[in-house]
Order: C-alpha cells, then structure tokens, then sequence
C-alpha cells in the first residue's frame, strides 16, 4: 500500500491522501488549502489523475477536508463519495458557500496579484461543480463495514463536529485507522471521540499536539462573565464565529445560561444565513448528538431555540440591528474578521468603549480578529479606518480540536509498538513536540511527511 500526502502534511490545511493499493486508488479526504496566498496557491495541484481516482472517503464537512472536491469532479472524478449523511448534509451547504466565496473574491484577488506582478489565478470551481459533485456522495451509517473491491471500512465517531469520522480500514490484511480530525472531549452538543481500534497503519492529526486546552466548563464561565460585564456598562457584545459547531455551540450555552436565569433579558441575533442553515442541520442528524442532548430534542422539540434568539438571514434584517440599542449579543461571521457580516457590526459598533467583542475561536497570522486580539487601535473595514476601542475577550476552551493530552491517549490506543504512526494536519514545530510523548507513550517514532511524498507500508 502506498500513501501519497496531498495535503495536510507538515501544515494544517488541504487534507487529502491518496492511497494505492490491490489495484485501487481512493482518496482519504480531498480538502482545500486555506489561510495564506502560497497555500491557496498549491489548491490546483494532484500528484494523480482524478479520473483514475476509484472512490473517496471523507471524514468531516469542514472545508479543508471537504474543499477540493468539486475540483475532483470537475477534473473526471466519477467514483463514490463515502461519508455518514451528516457529513453529507454539511458538506452541501459549505461548498456551495465556498463556490460563492471564491467566485465573489476572485476578481480583487486578481487585481491585487496582476498589481503585484503574480499570475492571474483561475476559479477552482463553479456552483455547477458543486451540484455535480452532489451526485457522488454515498451516506453511511457509524459503525457498519462497508466493501469497495479490495478495500473494507468503516467509520467510528471522531466526536469533532456534527457527524464527523474516524476511518477504519482493512486493506491487504492490515489494519489502517485515519483519524480524521480528533474532537475535543465534553463538548455541549455532539458526543466524545471513539477510541480507536489497535491499527497497523495509524495516520493521525495534530493541530493542536503541543498545547493544552482550558476546560469547558471553566471557558463557560469566562464567556458568562464577559457578556455580563459588558451589559453592565450598557454594551453590546459581537462574537465572531465559525458557521458550523462552534455557532451552534455558543446558542447552545446561551440558551442553558438563559434557562438557569443567568442570563438578563437581551436581544441574541444569529447573522449569518450559512450559520443558520447549518443549526437546522444539526436538527436533522438526532443520530449524531449527545445522548443527554437528544432527550432533550424529544422532549421540548428543539434544543437551539429560546425567546431571545433571533435568526437573521436577510440582507435587510441584518442591517436593521445597526440600530438596535438595547441589550444584545451579535452571532456574526465570519470566524476570523476577514470578511461575512461581521465587518458590518465592527464598522457600527468598535468604536465605542461600552461594547465588546468576544473571539471564541482560533485567529490567524494576519486576520482582522488577530489584529484586535494583539491590541490594534485602528483597524480597517471596507477601507474605511475604524477606531477599536471596544473590550476584547478571548475564550480558549472552546475548541473542536483534542489537545495534547487527548492526542496522546488516543494515539496509545491506536498504535502498539508495531504499528506506523503517520502524522499529519499540523505545523512541523508542532508534531515536533509530539514526536518524543509518542515515543515514550507507544514506543514507536512516528513520521512527518512532507507535501507530496509517499510511504509505502
Ligand atoms: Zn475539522
């Protein structure tokens, strides 16, 4: 069997291995690559044929897994798509914003790159690739073994966002496990990662495989702590935030805070129509929550609503809470400041020292959020300079992401000391780190591909 890194190899984007074995070739994951020009740069590039490709396995709906395969489909890709119905459902609706997005931004982007002296770059996909490459997807259920020719598997909960997947693989009689992307444990709304099966062949990611995170709980009461000091200077409170789970996640707490009387009557708008569409998703996979949540979908037939939430899809709407004066928490994307409704409120709103913004989520080098984290007075919206005077909280314990510790337990029921453990979806300093706890905790020294090598096992 041999493994080809696409992506997500010595970086944390662009997951998508190629795998060669018994007469096929499958892909694990076919994700994009995000967050800086060189990276988005390498999104056109495969070390295959995509008409050769037989089939796909996808282990979550996020875009830097999912990202790259309308791209599949337009180049000839004409095999299955396997992943549980969620992953499915959620795939749609992040492609379809994607193709959006790129087709928006395509045009500054060029201008801003012939203005540099770079190559004009080409629209990965249409809207049309996105609905053709609706036609390949396959829903699986949890746990049930599937067969492709010579390839069996089958997915365990990876317990990262709604539905997402651990790939068991029984290839040329040995034991594969792809961990996907590994959830953080006591999450609110979707259950803890599976363990894994002891595996032959274990390729596992490592976002976040040298720090360690701050409970749940203790990150609650922080944001709880937030919101209520910036409702005693009179302010309002914006919240950026990823559309999938971690949205979802936050209405989740607000709504629990408003339940125990936590929380004082205020205004809470969801602005962000992907966001939105997303939250009636998580209403349609009861099969992938938390047990605990689940009793109570049945009991009071929803778990996301309460009478101070309001979803925002329309333009119109969406505008009108610039004038809203009273008590509120804005849900807006995007996640990290650099672009979605979110600007719009940062525009009305940052100036003025009574509101505040609270990040719940990673910001990157570069991104607006980065900029207010790291303390910018000014910062820039629609080329207008806007004055950042509003209180600045970040809320580190809210991540999808397992960290060191949890990392490390799963990889010690992963692997034995014959196992490969292939590590990937991480920056080079980070598995740095890890390389040593692995050897120590599984006596095995695990390898860090680099982009667009293979590995034979
Ligand atoms: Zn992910």
């Amino acid at each position: 069997m041999r493994i080809t890194f696409n992506g997500a190899a010595q970086v944390v984007t662009g997951s998508c291995h190629f795998v060669e074995t018994g007469g096929v070739k499958f892909l694990l994951d076919c994700g994009l690559f995000q967050g800086s020009e060189e990276l988005e740069d390498l999104n056109p590039k495969f070390t295959f044929d995509p008409k050769e490709v037989d089939f796909v396995i996808l282990s979550h709906g996020h875009l830097d897994h999912c990202g790259r395969l309308p791209y599949l489909v337009k180049r000839g890709f004409r095999g299955k798509i396997y992943a549980t119905s969620g992953t499915i459902d959620i795939s749609r609706l992040i492609l379809m914003d994607a193709a959006q997005v790129q087709e928006e931004q395509l045009k500054t982007v060029n201008r801003r790159r012939l203005r540099e002296g770079k190559k004009r770059r080409e629209l990965l996909y249409t809207l049309d690739d996105v609905f053709d490459t609706f036609n390949h997807f396959k829903p699986c259920e949890y746990h049930k073994w599937y067969q492709v020719g010579p390839v069996k598997f089958r997915f365990l909960d990876a317990g990262h966002i709604l539905c997402s997947e651990t790939v068991e693989l029984e290839v040329e009689g040995k034991r594969v496990v792809f961990s996907g992307d590994i959830g953080n444990r006591g999450k609110p709304l979707i259950r803890d990662p599976e363990t894994p099966p002891k595996a032959d062949v274990v390729i596992m990611e490592t976002t976040y495989a040298n720090r360690k995170h701050k409970s749940f709980k203790e990150s609650v009461e922080e944001f709880k702590e937030a919101i209520l000091s910036t409702f005693e200077r009179g302010g309002v409170v914006l919240i950026p935030t990823f559309a999938l789970e971690r949205a979802q996640d936050i209405l989740y707490i607000l709504k629990k805070m408003y339940e125990k009387e936590e929380l004082p009557p205020c205004k809470v708008f969801l602005d962000s129509p992907l966001a939105i569409s997303v939250t009636k998703t998580f209403r349609r996979h009861p099969e992938c929550l938390e047990e605990r949540v689940l009793k109570e979908l049945e009991q009071k037939g929803d778990i996301f609503d309460f009478p101070y939430l309001e979803f925002t899809r329309r333009v119109e709407d969406s505008k009108k809470i610039n004038d809203y004066r009273g008590r509120a928490i804005i849900i807006a994307g995007n996640g990290m400041c650099t672009g979605g409704r979110i600007l719009h409120h940062l525009k009305h709103r940052a100036w003025d020292e009574r509101n505040s913004i609270i990040f719940v989520g990673y910001q990157a080098e570069g991104t607006t959020g980065r900029q207010i984290v790291e303390g910018a007075k000014k910062i820039k919206v629609f080329n207008e300079t806007i004055a950042v005077k509003l209180k600045v909280y970040t809320i580190n314990g809210f991540s999808s992401h397992a960290d060191q510790p949890q990392l490390l337990d799963w990889v010690k029921s992963a692997a034995g000391k014959n196992s490969r453990v292939i590590l990937v979806h991480g920056e080079k300093p980070v598995m740095e780190q890890f390389v040593p706890l692995v050897e120590n905790g599984v006596d095995v020294t695990p390898v860090m591909p680099e982009l667009y090598s293979s590995i034979t096992v």
